[in-house]
This record gives structure tokens, C-alpha cells and sequence, in this order.
């Protein structure tokens, strides 16, 4: 069955991490699913992502959004042998604790005292972080270089391989019997005799139920099912250096050694851009503090640099949601799709299947949220 004028059970708008572990969670349980997406060109986070499975530092003004990261943290060793055993594609998960490293006595001050009001919230959960000086972690990082003062230290900190991880959900899909349907771009959504009917250029697609997991074009589409998404796209720029032998046992925030030997770089940040064009200055800032924090990289070759754009809700936080003027209809999206791919799989994909999200579980990742701040 491919595109137009057919019928499943659950349509998945956006085949990225997100549409992906939703999707693959929906076929797990048996339903019938069928994934729309763009063409081979279109912009994806997924394909650009760092594929840090991050825990510290997550959840400062919301705290549930830190308890949501560790259920995702904790869950992905079964999921990764699950998937893993399934598709037979390694996706190298690793949970050796990460470090957020610091090159001034002034970042380490403001690494720790953002910690302090992170763990100072009340509801939060507990869970470890240290700040550990220099000396302390060159034990763990013997490569450090002498500019780095300290840094805080979670043993929560994985990484993953994001792009096995993407490729494992869809040999999984079409082995569970579910359909991508690529260059299905969903233009237009109604809802007609108890069927949701997407409108794309390659015909209409009907479903009972759908999930809009598009990423940035959430924003857009959310409202034509009486939903809500609002975005603030931001870009981030990655290096990627020549295969080495292993020499970084644990991951960095802003560098990390991949499981095919490659060191990649990365920490940018710049809210509201929203095309792939490369900052040169922003490049060569990151890989300056790079070689400061690991003096060996500053002989290594660079082999490839990208651009992508984040999924960023405009508070930073996920959202998931049911529409109440079209119930059936489903929204998702955040930043972080690695680190929650578990949790899409196998927790907000059984609640889609049971027809309604556990308030309980995912209350808080309401975009109800954003009309309490306008009205306040
Ligand atoms: C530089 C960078 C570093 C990152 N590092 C990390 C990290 O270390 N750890 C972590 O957990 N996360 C990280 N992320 C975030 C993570 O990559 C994203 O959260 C995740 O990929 C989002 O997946 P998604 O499926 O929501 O979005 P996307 O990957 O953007 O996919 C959206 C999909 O929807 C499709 N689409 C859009 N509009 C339509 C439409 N109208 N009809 C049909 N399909 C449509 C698109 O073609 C695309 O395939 C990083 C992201 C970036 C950019």
C-alpha cells in the first residue's frame, strides 16, 4: 500500500527520531502505521545531531522535564538490546558518565551554581552530579589539557550511535509491516467521517489517528487540528575529525569520541537562525575550546562540518499533547530526541495506542503551558 487514498490505523507525520520512535513503538504493539515524510532534502535534526544521551543539567524551570530525561536514561540499555537484537543494527549505546567541562575559575563558578538551583527546585528528583576540580578528572580524562580548571561529572551521561539509531527504526518498521511513504509532505489536514485525510502532492492518506512529530513545522501544522506548537528553531554546527584510537572513555558535552573512532565537536547555539549556512567564526571558536580542553585534537584532521537546525519548543521543553477539538489527533516535539528516544517508544507510544496521554506521566509537557505564561 503506498500513498494515495489509503487507509491505517495511525499516521505519523515526520520520519525523524521523534515520528520514528513513535511509530516503531505504535508497530510493536501491532497497529497498523504508516509514516509520511519529506523528500531526501528536506532538513532534519536527526540527521545532524550530536547523539548525546544527557541527563545533567536537563530540567532547570521544569523539573519534571529532568525526571522525564533519567526514565529515558534508565530505559535505554533494554531498548537498545531490543532494537539491537531486532534489526541486527549495533546502534552503540553507552552509559560511562559524561563530564560539562570548565577553561575559567568564572565557568566553573557558573556550571555550579547552575547546577545548585537546578537541584534546589522543589519536586525534582535526586540524582548525582559532582563538581570535580582538575586533578579529579584527569583521572577519569587523562588527555585533559592544563586550561581545564574542573567540571561537573554525571553518571547518567551516555551516548548513542543516532544515525544506526534512525536507520534501526526504520529496518524495524518495515519489518513489523508498517509504510514510509517519502515525498508525502502533508500540506492540508481534515477530518471527515471519522478519518483524518492528509492532504500531499502525491495524494491523500487516511488514518483514525495521527501523530504531528514534524519538528519545526509543528508550529504549522498543530493549528489545523486545533493544536499548538510554538517553535524557536536554533542552529548548531558539528566537527567531525579523522578516525583515532580511544582516548576519551567518557563524553564531553561539547566533544565526544564516536564508536568508530571519529572525535566530534560541538556546541552552538544561534536561536532563530533557520537555514544550514555554516558561521566560520563559530567553527573556529569551537574547535579553539576544543583543543584547549584535549591538547591532542589540535593535530587531528578535520573531515567533515555540518549545520542543523534544532527542534526547540519556544520554552525549551517537549510537547505532547492530545487535541480536545479533534481528539485522535496528536502532537510531539523536542529537543533531545536521542536522549527521549526510548521514552517515544516504548511510553508516549502505548499511551497513542490506549487513545489517551497519562496526565500523571506527561501533564506537564502541555502547550496549555504556554497560555498560563501569556495570561499571567
Ligand atoms: C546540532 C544538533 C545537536 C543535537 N544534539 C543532540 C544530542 O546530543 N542529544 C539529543 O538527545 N538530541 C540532540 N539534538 C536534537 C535531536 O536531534 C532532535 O531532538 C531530534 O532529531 C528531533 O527529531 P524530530 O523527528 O522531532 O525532528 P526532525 O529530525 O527535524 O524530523 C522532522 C521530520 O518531519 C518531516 N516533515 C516536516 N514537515 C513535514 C510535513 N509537512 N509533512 C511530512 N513530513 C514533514 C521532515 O522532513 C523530517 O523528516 C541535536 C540537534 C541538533 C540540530
Amino acid at each position: 500500500m503506498a500513498g494515495g487514498g489509503k487507509e491505517y490505523e495511525f499516521a505519523i507525520v515526520g520520519g525523524g527520531l521523534l515520528g520514528s520512535a513513535i511509530a516503531w513503538g505504535l508497530a510493536r504493539l501491532g497497529k497498523r502505521v504508516a509514516i509520511l515524510d519529506e523528500g531526501d532534502r528536506a532538513t532534519r535534526a536527526s540527521r545532524g545531531n550530536f547523539a548525546l544521551v544527557w541527563v545533567q543539567s536537563k530540567g532547570l524551570g521544569m523539573p519534571e522535564y529532568a525526571g522525564w530525561t533519567i526514565r529515558g536514561s534508565n530505559g535505554y540499555s533494554a531498548f537498545a538490546d531490543e532494537i539491537e537484537r531486532e534489526t541486527g543494527i549495533p546502534i552503540s549505546f553507552e552509559r560511562p558518565g559524561g563530564f560539562h567541562l570548565a577553561l575559567s575559575e568564572r565557568e566553573l563558578e557558573a556550571r555550579a551554581l547552575q547546577l545548585k538551583r537546578l537541584h534546589n527546585q522543589p519536586g525534582i528528583v535526586g540524582y548525582e552530579t559532582k563538581i570535580l576540580g582538575h586533578a579529579e578528572i584527569k583521572k577519569m580524562l587523562p588527555d585533559i589539557g592544563p586550561d581545564v580548571v574542573g567540571g561537573s561529572y554525571c553518571p547518567l551521561d551516555g551516548h548513542v550511535n543516532s544515525q544506526q539509531l534512525l536507520r534501526a527504526f526504520h529496518k524495524g518498521l518495515a519489518q513489523k509491516g508498517a509504510h514510509y511513504l517519502p515525498s508525502h509532505r502533508v500540506e492540508s489536514i481534515a477530518h471527515k467521517a471519522g478519518m483524518f485525510v492528509l492532504g500531499t502532492p502525491a495524494g491523500e492518506v487516511r488514518a483514525g489517528r495521527i501523530v504531528l512529530a514534524a519538528g519545526n513545522a509543528n508550529a504549522t501544522l498543530a493549528p489545523l487540528v486545533g493544536l499548538k506548537a510554538p517553535m524557536k528553531p536554533e542552529r548548531g554546527q558539528i566537527i567531525v575529525t579523522e578516525r583515532v584510537q580511544p582516548f576519551l572513555r567518557h563524553p564531553v558535552v561539547t566533544i565526544r569520541q564516536t564508536d568508530e573512532g571519529s572525535v566530534m565537536i560541538g556546541d552552538s547555539k544561534e536561536e532563530g537562525a533557520r537555514d544550514t549556512d555554516m558561521t566560520m567564526g563559530v567553527n573556529a571558536m569551537m574547535a579553539e575550546r576544543a583543543a584547549r580542553m584535549f591538547p591532542k585534537l589540535a593535530s587531528l584532521n578535520v573531515v567533515r562540518m555540518w549545520t542543523a537546525i534544532r527542534v526547540m519548543t519556544e520554552d525549551g521543553f517537549p510537547i505532547y499533547e492530545q487535541s480536545t477539538s479533534f481528539p485522535g489527533a496528536f502532537v510531539a516535539c523536542c529537543h533531545s530526541g536521542v536522549t527521549l528516544a526510548a521514552n517515544h517508544a516504548l511510553v508516549i507510544a502505548p499511551m497513542i495506542a490506549a487513545g489517551a496521554l497519562d496526565e500523571d506521566v506527561v501533564g506537564a509537557f502541555s502547550a496549555r503551558r504556554f497560555d498560563v505564561r501569556k495570561s499571567a
